[in-house]
C-alpha cells in the first residue's frame, strides 16, 4: 500500500512504524473472509482492510478522528484472526494499537463513554476494586428494571457468583515436590484471581507436581492489557514497567526458567513487552528479557513429560481456542495434545478460528455485537454435545458459561485433576447433581 507521511510525522517512532506496516497490506481483502465482524455486519469498514484505511487516513492527515472511524475501529475485537489469515504478514495488532491510542488523545467520546471506559480501566486491573465493583454489580441486578438500556445490556454479561479474596499482595513461594527441575514465576492475573481462584490453584498444583518451584512476585499487577486496548498507553505503560521490574528481580535473583500466564490474553501482552518498550533506553532489554521468557502453561506443560494418573475417563471434552492463543500467540498444539494425552475425548468444533465476544472489555463496551458473537460460538460448540468445554483464558470462560449447559473449565484445570489433583469445581458440580438435571 502506498503511503505519504512527512519526514517529521516519520521523527515519531510509532508513526514509522504504523507507516512500515500499512506498506506491508496490499489490499488483498483475505482477511475480510475471517474477521468475525465483518462477517456479522458486511460492511468494509467492519473489516480488516477497510479499518486499515481508515487508519492510515486517520494517521498519515494528522487528522482527529471522526465519530465513523472511531465507531469502525472500536468495533474491532482485536481477535487478530486477520493476522492468521493475512499472506503479507500485516501487523494489524501493532497498527490497531497505535490507532485506539490516537483515538484516546484526540477523540471526545460522549460522557456516558468516558464514564464506562474510565470504571472499565480504574477498576479491573486492580482485584480489590475488582472485587468491589463486582458487589455493587450485585447489588444494581437487583434494580436492573429501572436502569437505561445501555447499562442492563453491560450487567447482563457482568458474571454472577461468588469471588474470592485477591492473593495476598506478598511475595509467594511453593516449592517443586521432589527434586527441583525448574523455577518458574507466576503471573497471577487480576480479574481471574477474584472470579476464578481455582485456575492459578490449579496451575501452582500442577508445576509443583512436576518439579517445578513457583514464585508469585509480590508487586506483579495487570499486565497492561487491559488500559493497552482502551488506548490508555500511560497506564499501560505502567503497569508493564512495573512488573517487568518485580520480574527481573526473579530473574537476577534466583533465576526463572519461564514466566508462566494462565490467561492468554495476558500472555499476548506479555510476550509484546519488548516491542511495547523499544524505544525505552532504560527498561528496553529487561522488557524483551520478560517477553523472551513468557510461555502460555499449556506451552510450558508440553516440555515437562505430565504424569497422567488417569480420571480423565473418555470423558468428552470440546476445546476452544482463545484468539489470544489462536491468533496472538500462534499456541494451537500444546493444549489439545495434552487433553488428548491425558485421556480425554477431544473435539472439535466449526468455526474454531471465530472470537467468542469476550475480547477483554469488548463485551461491556460492544454488548450487542459480543452477544451475537457469543451466540454463534456457543452454537458451534454445543453442537459436539460435550461433557465440558476446555479453553484457556478467563474471558472466554465467563463469556461462554450463560450460552452453554456443558461446564466451561480452564484447561490446567483439566491436567491438574489428571495428574492427581482435584476434580474442576464445575465438574464437581455438575456430578453432584441428579441425573439428567442441568444448571
Ligand atoms: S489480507 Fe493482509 S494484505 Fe490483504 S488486505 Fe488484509 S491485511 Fe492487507
Ligand atoms: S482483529 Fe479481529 S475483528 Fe479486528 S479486524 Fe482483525 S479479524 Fe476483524
Amino acid at each position: 500500500m502506498q503511503t505519504s507521511f512527512t519526514l517529521a510525522q516519520l521523527a515519531d517512532p510509532d508513526m514509522a512504524e504504523s507507516e512500515r506496516i500499512l506498506r506491508t497490506c496490499v489490499h488483498c481483502g483475505f482477511c475480510n473472509a475471517t474477521c468475525p465482524t465483518f462477517g456479522l455486519l458486511g460492511d468494509e469498514l467492519d473489516g480488516p482492510r477497510g479499518r486499515i484505511y481508515l487508519i492510515k487516513d486517520m494517521l498519515e492527515n494528522d487528522r482527529t478522528p471522526g465519530s465513523r472511524t472511531v465507531q469502525h475501529v472500536d468495533r474491532c475485537l482485536s481477535c487478530l484472526s486477520c493476522m492468521t489469515t493475512c499472506p503479507s504478514g500485516v501487523n494489524y495488532m501493532h497498527l490497531v494499537d497505535h490507532a485506539r491510542a490516537r483515538i484516546e488523545q484526540t477523540y471526545r467520546r460522549p460522557l456516558f463513554d468516558r464514564l464506562v471506559r474510565h470504571l472499565l480501566a480504574a477498576f479491573l486491573p486492580h482485584p480489590r476494586r475488582f472485587r468491589l465493583l463486582m458487589r455493587v454489580a450485585a447489588l444494581a441486578r437487583a434494580v436492573r428494571p429501572a436502569l437505561p438500556a445501555r447499562l442492563r445490556q453491560m450487567l447482563a454479561l457482568v458474571p454472577g457468583g461468588t469471588t474470592a479474596p485477591p492473593m495476598p499482595a506478598r511475595r509467594q513461594v511453593w516449592p517443586a515436590e521432589g527434586e527441583r527441575r525448574h523455577r518458574v514465576a507466576l503471573l497471577p492475573g487480576c480479574v481471574q484471581q477474584v472470579l476464578e481462584p481455582s485456575i492459578n490453584e490449579a496451575t501452582i498444583r500442577v508445576l509443583v507436581r512436576h518439579g517445578c518451584e513457583v514464585v508469585v512476585p509480590g508487586d506483579l499487577g495487570c499486565c497492561g492489557a487491559l488500559e493497552h486496548h482502551l488506548g490508555r498507553s500511560d497506564g499501560a505503560r505502567r503497569a508493564v514497567a512495573r512488573n517487568v521490574r518485580a520480574l527481573m528481580r526473579e530473574i537476577e535473583g534466583d533465576g526463572i526458567d519461564a514466566v508462566i500466564v494462565n490467561a492468554s490474553g495476558c500472555g499476548t501482552m506479555l510476550k509484546d513487552y519488548g516491542f511495547l518498550f523499544r524505544d525505552d533506553p532504560t527498561l528496553s532489554k529487561d522488557a524483551e528479557r520478560v517477553a523472551s521468557l513468557a510461555r502460555d502453561v499449556s506451552e510450558f506443560l508440553a516440555g515437562l513429560e505430565l504424569s497422567f494418573a488417569g480420571p480423565a475417563d473418555s470423558l468428552k471434552v470440546t476445546y476452544h481456542n482463545p484468539c489470544s492463543l489462536l491468533h496472538g500467540q500462534k499456541v494451537v498444539a500444546p493444549p489439545q495434545d495434552l487433553l488428548a494425552a491425558a485421556g480425554f475425548a477431544l473435539s472439535e468444533s466449526a468455526e474454531g478460528h471465530l472470537c467468542c465476544g469476550s475480547a477483554g472489555t469488548y463485551n461491556m463496551l460492544q454488548p450487542e455485537l459480543a452477544l451475537k458473537l457469543r451466540a454463534r460460538k456457543a452454537e458451534n460448540l454445543a453442537q459436539t454435545v460435550p461433557d465440558v468445554v476446555a479453553t484457556g483464558n478467563i474471558g472466554c470462560m465467563v463469556q461462554l458459561r450463560p450460552a452453554l449447559k456443558a461446564p466451561v473449565v480452564h484447561t490446567v484445570e483439566l491436567l491438574d485433576w489428571a495428574t492427581g489433583g482435584r476434580m474442576p469445581n464445575g465438574l464437581a458440580r455438575r456430578s453432584s447433581q441428579p441425573p439428567g438435571e442441568e444448571s
